[in-house]
């Protein structure tokens, strides 16, 4: 095979391996938040690539992603997008796996949990994806696409992601990416014209591109999200769309012609502190929404998950006046919003109890929760009825209170 994956460290590598030797990042303070500081916004940031550095080398992006090991299957190392990756981090050790679904010392341990956020920056997993599949979905998005990664570096307290794997869930990035562009491609050309608006767009079908991990992070890894951005800035039938957390600088120099919907997910900053660990800072994902406008992508706002605790109500409002005091005039006339109620898992909670116990303080409440068994089986609290429809007819309300301008796509 002509790129078997390569194992151990730099000086074992074949003498073909074409990658220039580098410095092995900085891993100190691995797990800070990012500052704003770190985030160059600036007009400057969507010049040509190649004109200055890409904010994927940058030592903010080296906080998030300090990659030491590559877990790949041959076939995945062996393809365009494997060799992408192996060649974006040099100095990681490559060990060869089987499947990228079932690595048990990385997701199946539990005595792992000491140590998930560090394995969240330190290893990365390159998989092939097999089976592609685009399932309808109908709130935040018309059809939810076949992942290209699973996984995230980040590692938010409520996050679901992580549940689907096991313990602890680092990014795999899915190097077929190809194939899922031409899966895409023919489900469009089958579908045809949207011929009826609905709440998720009135003329282009819209796909969510990151059901399972974070785009804005995806992109510092491969260039997996820029093809489809690309991909999707060619189809006027339909629109890309993805959450994210994270504000990515690098995604200004893309140029997606506003096929590509971002949903900057907010919540109040004393919750994203508490629970939305080594995301950016709230303020910096309002801050970029005009930058990413004026790149031609659409952006939306995620406002979730609304969390119930003292206060939450007054700290919504503050958020709230806050967008509406600095964002620019046409980002207000183009956004929309997404408002979900928190939603936590049993299995989630017993796994926090051991990282992150301070956590469960607001997101465990049973006197507010009622448990509802989830279709794998497992157990899932929501807020009980008349508390979720209070906490949504008060979201509803402050946002007409606040930020009038902003439509709500669906609440619930
Ligand atoms: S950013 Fe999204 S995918 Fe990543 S840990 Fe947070 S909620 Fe999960």
């Amino acid at each position: 095979m002509g790129a078997e994956p390569r194992r151990g460290r730099p000086e074992d590598r074949r003498p073909e391996d074409p990658r220039p030797d580098r410095a092995r990042p900085d891993d100190a303070d691995v797990d800070a938040l990012f500052a704003l500081d770190d985030l160059d916004l600036g007009r400057e940031s969507r010049a040509p690539a190649g004109a200055r550095p890409l904010f994927r080398d940058s030592p903010a992006a080296r906080r998030m992603l300090s990659v030491r090991q590559i877990r790949a299957e041959p076939a995945a190392a062996a393809s365009p997008r494997g060799r992408q990756v192996l060649a974006r981090f040099p100095d990681a050790e490559v060990v060869p796996v089987d499947s990228h679904w079932r690595i048990a010392d990385l997701h199946g341990d539990e005595g792992n949990v000491d140590r998930w956020v560090r394995i969240k920056s330190e290893v990365l997993v390159l998989g092939e994806k097999k089976t592609l599949t685009t399932r309808p979905n109908g709130r935040s998005a018309d059809w939810i696409a076949p992942g290209s990664a699973n996984g995230c570096a980040m590692a938010c307290a409520y996050c679901y992601v992580p549940r689907r794997k096991g313990y602890a869930n680092p990014v795999t990035v899915f190097t077929n990416i190809d194939r899922t562009i031409a899966h895409l491609s023919r489900h469009l050309a089958r579908l045809g014209p949207k011929t009826e608006p609905n709440q998720c767009d009135p003329a282009a079908w819209v796909y969510d591109i990151g059901e399972n991990s974070d785009c804005s992070v995806d992109a510092l890894i491969s260039d997996n999200v820029a093809d489809l951005v690309r991909a999707f800035a060619r189809w006027p039938a339909a629109k890309a769309s993805f959450a994210t957390k994270f504000v990515n600088p690098d995604l200004l120099l893309l140029d997606p012609r506003g096929r590509t919907r971002v949903r900057f997910s907010l919540m109040p900053q004393e919750d994203s502190r508490l629970l939305d660990i080594r995301t950016s800072p709230v303020e910096s994902r309002i801050a970029a929404a005009g930058d990413f406008l004026e790149a031609g992508y659409e952006v939306h706002f995620n406002l979730s998950p609304v969390v119930l605790r003292p206060g939450w109500a007054r700290d919504w409002s503050l958020l709230l006046r806050h967008m509406d005091e600095v964002l620019p005039a046409p980002v207000k006339a183009q956004a929309a919003a997404e408002v979900i109620m928190l939603t936590h898992n049993e299995g989630l909670h017993e796994l926090n109890l051991g990282w992150h116990p301070r956590a469960e303080d607001v997101l465990w409440r049973p006197d507010l929760q009622q448990p509802k068994r989830s279709e794998n089986g497992s157990w899932n609290v929501r807020y009980r009825g008349g508390v979720k429809a209070g906490a949504v007819e008060t979201m509803r309300e402050l946002v007409a209170a606040h930020a009038p301008w902003l439509r709500i796509r669906y609440a619930f």
